[in-house]
């Protein structure tokens, strides 16, 4: 594709002048694709990731219309972390610094309050800023948006995984109606969508990727004997080491038999079934979606309602008896066009089995041999992440970003090392990278949570 230069939009001069000093000559493909529409004042959803050009593309689109001799807040972008909204900000001032009089605020959480009361007082034209934070100012009366013109929610799958979706939804109340609103994103999961038709009017929809791929996947199937299934399930996730992986089985006893067995070999294996308890069921499923275990296993029915993107491999540890239900089973990896992998046991007994899942999908069973798997000498397969239970959630009146706040007040952790976070009636959730989980675990047992103690823990 030939990309456009800057110079084909209708900029006010200034931007053009600030583009061509920061060395942009021409428009990244999202460039290219949001900026008309952004400059004509449309609302718009877009697919883009960091390094895309994004945060330039929106800063263009509220920068153009920023009226800087107007000293009200015109401009509003809500990001997941404190990093993300410094760099947002930088971004922007950059862009800006050809406009005079350009206010700019950040408001992140974890940094004291005082200075940025005494920098709401002088009108910021635009603020930038993650959502507990913003919330609370909103609160506090000391930050006013009724009349803001450009509303932007970045990285707005990562602030619905960190479980901001309630607190933005109440920012957002407290605009008018008049403003454009976009909103981008790296993945599409279902949330992104209900915000986009509940705050967005008629949005623009641009995805740099088709998401329409037919899924790739890889399907292998392994006769074994009776007596090994176990040894060999183990064998697969050893030799192919899955970031994510969700096993099968055909009944709730085999279920935790499995885990248990997985668990033995020091994978972190969870089971998911029908006879544990509804908090039991939320904390199974809140490790494995934050990527604080990576591995589940699962009957059809508890897997039903499970929401997880990229699942790497799906492994059935015994073939289904219907057909469809295989189909379905597999269908589950390879999603959102990246290529998965689908593993099978069967033995003799199953063979009826095997034929019925060949005749249905149309085509030969590919056989492989259990001969070939390797397991590597001092297997170490811990999952990413790590989940940390607090014993306070909704009802306790705790927020995401309260729990964001405490653990990277101090400066130790920062943001990026802080995953999903998801918050209960009476329980959170907060997943944080496994070389900060102690630290994690003796900032919030040892301080204090939104002034209040609470008893933490960590879920391994
Ligand atoms: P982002 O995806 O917003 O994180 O931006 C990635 C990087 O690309 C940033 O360092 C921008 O300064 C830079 N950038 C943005 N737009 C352009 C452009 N049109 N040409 C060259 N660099 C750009």
């Amino acid at each position: 594709m030939n990309s456009a230069p800057f110079k084909d939009l209708a900029l006010r001069p200034e931007l053009q002048v600030s583009i061509t000093t920061l060395g942009y000559e021409v428009m990244t493909p999202v460039q290219e694709q949001t900026l008309p529409h952004l400059l004509s004042g449309k609302d718009l959803i877009a697919q883009a990731k960091t390094g895309s050009g994004k945060t330039a593309a929106f800063a263009i689109g509220l920068l153009n219309k920023l009226e800087a001799q107007s000293y009200y807040t015109q401009a509003l972008v809500l990001c997941p972390t404190r990093e993300l909204a410094d760099q947002v900000a930088a971004e922007i001032r950059r862009l800006a610094s050809t406009i005079p009089n350009t206010k700019l605020l950040t408001l992140c959480g974890g940094k004291p309050m005082g200075p940025q009361l005494a920098s709401l007082r002088r009108d910021p034209h635009i603020i930038v800023g993650t959502p507990g934070r913003v919330l609370k100012h909103i609160e506090k009366e000391t930050l006013h948006l009724e009349k803001v013109e450009t509303l932007v929610l970045d990285e707005a799958d990562r602030m619905l995984d960190m479980g901001f979706h309630d607190d933005i939804m109440q920012i957002i109340s407290q605009t008018g109606d008049s403003r454009q609103t976009s909103l981008f994103s790296a993945t599409y999961p279902e949330g992104i969508k209900q915000i986009s038709d509940k705050v967005q009017r008629n949005p623009v929809d641009i995805r740099v990727e088709a998401s329409h791929h037919s899924p790739d996947i890889e399907q292998l199937f392994y006769q074994i004997d009776k007596n090994e299934r176990e040894e060999v399930l183990f064998k697969l996730i050893a030799h192919y080491q899955p970031e994510s992986t969700l096993v099968f089985c055909n009944t709730k006893q085999q279920c935790q038999q499995v885990a248990n067995e997985l668990r033995q070999h020091d994978l972190h294996a969870l089971a998911l079934h029908g006879d544990l308890e509804q908090f039991e069921r939320d904390q199974v499923l809140t490790q494995f979606s934050s990527k604080s275990s990576s591995i589940l296993v699962a009957t059809d029915v508890a897997a039903r309602g499970l929401d997880v993107k990229e699942l790497a491999a799906v492994i059935n540890f015994e073939l289904s008896h219907d057909p469809e239900v295989h189909i379905h089973r597999i269908g589950r990896t390879a999603r959102a066009g990246s290529k998965g992998l689908a593993l099978s046991l069967f033995t003799d007994s199953e063979s009826r089995r095997l034929q019925a899942i060949e005749e249905y999908q149309g085509s030969p069973a590919i056989l492989a041999s259990t001969s070939t798997l390797k397991v590597p000498k001092n297997l170490k397969l811990y999952p990413p992440m790590v989940t940390v239970f607090v014993n306070a959630g909704r009802k306790d009146k705790l927020r995401p970003g309260d729990l964001l706040g405490a653990l990277t007040a101090g400066g130790e952790i920062a943001g990026e090392q802080i995953g999903k976070i998801k918050l209960f009636d009476k329980v959170a959730y907060v997943a944080v990278e496994q070389k900060v989980a102690k630290l994690a675990l003796t900032i919030l047992s040892d301080g204090k949570i939104k002034g209040r103690k609470f008893r933490v823990r960590l879920l391994r």
